[in-house]
């Protein structure tokens, strides 16, 4: 039988991060994917903050757009811009970014098997499916299998609470768009947000994410764009983290493990990290010879030391938002119109971490007016907590 030290289940961007990392770290490596393409189907905005594709280690080739800021729209009157006059996000063509991260992992010596679903895995071992069916041994298993995933369930792993469905549309319009400026729409998708980012003035990503009626918001939502759409796809997004994303000799990352931000569904970032915590979680592990649960939990302290919290306050507020009426959302918006918050929010404002931001505008006279909103959702408790 095939043994590896470390298999990877899924070709994503998650998947490959921890390939790269793998056989970068002399671990012999096989990435199985079920697709017989990497990067397709894309269920994927595509925005990624200036950090978070760094984190990815590709070319600019991926980059289609670059955002410098964001226009959020109540829908009933009130409207919030700010524009940080340089580059803070791209939108990239999800596909070419996933194929150039598999890329770096196979230049690093990862190899792939494509059409290889994995079905089960009994003890040490994977079963594949497809054309090339077979049983493969491994010493550490990393499962990257994206939110759908169904590697946690057939271990027995409890995965993430709440899973969210988007449908987006890639709409060529016949009108334009500032391209430099994505919009947000929270009122149109009231269990999460919707969303329009543009390609470019003539192309944009129309799209938002709840838990019911998202076929129906997404129809009204997509008739204000008028234009052809020329690519549709529906997706997952999963809301909070597994209570345990290790163990039997197995290691959950990415949208496996639930680590999409909470507040915006984005989950290259801290997934592409918990990647490469994982790889070397495994290098370590299969070098002291120990792969115990014990010596395992090192990945999962790791990839909570670094952005832990940020979930955790992220789920919350997430959960909180779900009780914000359209009208006190309205009236939020228009109480971060003042000058000395769009300030804060262009010095501080981080996509991947908005803690920092969150302290600093608690602590702002300006948003003083709306503290009874925030106590009555319980916003300002867990703001207050964190
Ligand atoms: C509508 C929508 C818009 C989004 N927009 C953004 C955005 O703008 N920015 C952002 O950062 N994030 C965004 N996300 C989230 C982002 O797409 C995910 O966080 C990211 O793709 C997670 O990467 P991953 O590698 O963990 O999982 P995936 O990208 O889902 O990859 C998992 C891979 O595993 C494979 N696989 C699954 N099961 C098996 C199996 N049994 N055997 C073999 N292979 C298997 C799949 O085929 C897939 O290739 C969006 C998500 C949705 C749904």
């Amino acid at each position: 039988m095939e043994r590896y030290d470390c298999v990877v289940v899924g070709a994503g961007p998650v998947g490959a991060a921890a390939a790269e990392r793998s056989a970068s770290l002399g671990l012999s490596t096989l990435v199985l994917e079920e697709h017989g393409t990497i990067g397709h189907p894309v269920q994927c905005a595509g925005l990624l903050s200036t950090a978070a594709f760094a984190e990815c280690l590709v070319s600019d080739r991926p980059v289609r757009n670059r955002v410098q800021g964001a226009r959020i729209v109540s829908d009933m009157g009130s409207e919030l811009t700010f524009d940080a006059g340089c580059t803070r996000a791209v939108v990239v063509d999800r596909g070419e970014l996933d194929r150039e991260m598999a890329g770096a992992a196979a230049s690093a010596g990862a190899e792939f098997r494509l059409r290889s679903p994995v079905r089960r895995v009994e003890g040490d071992r994977v079963v594949t499916g497809g054309p090339c069916a077979s049983e493969i041994a491994f010493g550490v298993l990393i499962a990257a299998d994206g939110p759908r995933g169904t590697i946690a369930r057939s271990l027995g792993f409890t995965r993430s609470p709440t899973h969210l469905g988007g449908v987006q549309a890639d709409i060529l319009l016949t009108g334009s768009v500032d391209p430099r400026l994505v919009e947000i729409y929270p009122n149109a998708a009231p269990e999460f947000f919707a969303w329009c980012i543009p390609v470019s003035d003539r192309l944009v990503r129309v799209g938002l994410c709840g838990e019911t009626g998202v076929r129906d918001l997404f129809m009204a939502f997509r008739s204000r764009w008028a234009g052809s759409v020329i690519y549709l796809v529906s997706g997952t997004i999963p809301l909070g983290t597994m209570p345990r994303s290790y163990g039997k000799r197995t290691l959950f990352v990415g949208d496996a493990a639930g680590l999409a931000k909470p507040t915006s569904g984005g989950g290259i970032y801290t997934g592409v990290r918990s990647g490469r915590y994982a790889a070397e979680t495994a290098a370590a592990c299969l070098e002291a010879g120990d792969l115990s649960d014990e010596a395992l939990a090192a990945y999962e302290n790791r990839w909570k030391a670094d952005f832990g919290r940020e979930l955790l306050l992220g789920y919350r507020l997430q959960m909180a938002r779900r009780r914000v009426t359209p009208d006190e959302i309205d009236r939020l918006i228009r109480a971060f119109g003042h000058p000395g918050v769009i300030r804060a929010i262009i010095e501080d404002g981080d996509m991947d971490r908005p803690s920092a931001l969150l302290a600093r505008l608690c602590r702002m006279p300006a948003l003083w007016p709306i503290l009874p909103i925030l106590m009555r959702r319980g916003i300002a408790e867990i703001v207050g907590r964190c």
